[in-house]
């Protein structure tokens, strides 16, 4: 065994040059070594999701980032707004179907102030004081403080007031050379850093998210890695990190040669590995298909998210990938693992033995 196997089988911290190679191993090395590390942070059999709904409210937005394929642009794709009755529905059907998470993702609206995402989070927990609100990103955050002269701390106290539970991290790729290519109109990589520590200061959880092949080169998919390792150490709300691989059909970087379902793999191993500190790996069967995230399973990750009822982001890209509850618990046991429905906190509510 050379010497960075042995550091990652002693459980030791990996430094990002040394992550870097791993990107050269062998996959089924790699899928075993990053195996051994999840099993050290969850040993037991158990694969988790969510019962949970995306309401995408509205598709307009300011930002117009290049890797994106579903906001609204002039003669491609219509602009649209969900009004409050309609996101009240959606709502009351994800609580009919045993559902406990929403999550509210939308553009960034040139219109909407602090107040309207307040209005809609007050509104939506006076009708179902019962659904978890993991909702809007950093991103809005960044916007509405800009534009009202507020404090980060003071927006996410004002959401947080309003209803707010947690907030996904949303972090695309934290690599500002890509990030100025891709979306120079939204957020920087030290933007989205505050907003976490903002957060901590709030109690509030959150995730990290990647959404690689945009062009960047492995050393700054480690980079991205790195900033994530250490706003967790700095802050210790990530729950779970989330990887995508970037689709783009539909987007304004058609050009770009999609990454490869070994890249995925690869991405979620050494994410296992590099990332120590951070508990639950998804596996991201939507951009991925559920039998990639099914294998993902044996390489790292240990958790497959939610089941995501009527997301319409990634679908504007054409990945048409769906799942039920049967067809999760299904992949789950034919993955030799126990599923098991859990809340937003990783609690778990059911058990499929
Ligand atoms: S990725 Fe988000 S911020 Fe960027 S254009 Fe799409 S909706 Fe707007």
């Amino acid at each position: 065994m050379n010497e960075l196997a042995q550091k990652i089988y002693r459980n030791q911290r990996l430094t990002p040059g040394e992550a870097v190679t791993l990107f050269d191993w062998n996959l089924l090395e790699l899928g075993r070594a990053a195996d051994y590390r999840r099993k050290l942070v969850t040993p037991g059999p158990e694969v988790g999701f969510v019962l949970d709904r995306i309401i995408n409210y509205t598709n307009i937005c300011q930002a117009g980032c290049l890797f994106c394929a579903y906001h609204a642009r002039g003669g491609i794709v219509a602009p649209y707004e969900m009004t409050i009755d309609e996101i009240l529905r959606k709502v009351e059907e994800l609580v009919a179907a045993g559902g406990t998470q929403v999550m509210l993702q939308g553009g960034l609206h040139p219109h909407y102030t602090l107040d309207t995402y307040t209005n809609l989070l007050r509104t939506i927990k006076e009708h179902y004081p019962e659904i978890y609100l993991h909702s809007f990103s950093p991103a809005e955050v960044v916007n509405i403080a800009l534009n009202a002269n507020m404090t980060f701390h003071q927006v996410i106290s004002a959401l947080q007031e309003a209803g707010l539970d947690s907030m996904p991290g949303a972090s695309d790729l934290l690599v500002d050379r890509i990030r100025q290519k891709v979306s120079p109109n939204k957020m920087t990589t030290a933007q989205w850093q505050e907003v976490m520590t903002a957060l901590q200061r709030n109690g509030m959880h959150s995730t990290a998210t990647m959404t690689y092949g945009m062009g960047e080169t492995l050393e700054e998919r480690i980079q991205h890695f790195t900033v994530i390792r250490q706003t967790q150490d700095e802050t210790g709300i990530l729950k779970a990190f989330i990887p995508w691989s970037f689709f783009p059909h539909g987007t304004r970087m058609e050009e770009v040669i999609p990454a490869t379902g070994m890249d995925y793999l690869k991405i979620v191993a050494i994410a296992r590995i590099f990332l120590d500190n951070i508990q639950y790996i998804q596996a991201g069967w939507l951009t991925e298909g559920l039998d990639l995230a099914q294998v993902a399973l044996t390489m790292g990750a240990n958790d497959m998210g939610g089941i995501l009822t009527e997301e319409v982001v990634v679908k504007a890209t054409g990945i048409q990938t769906e799942t039920s509850l049967q067809q999760m618990v299904q992949i789950i046991k034919n993955a030799d693992r126990i599923p098991v429905q859990r809340d937003s906190l990783y609690r778990a509510i059911r058990s499929y033995q």
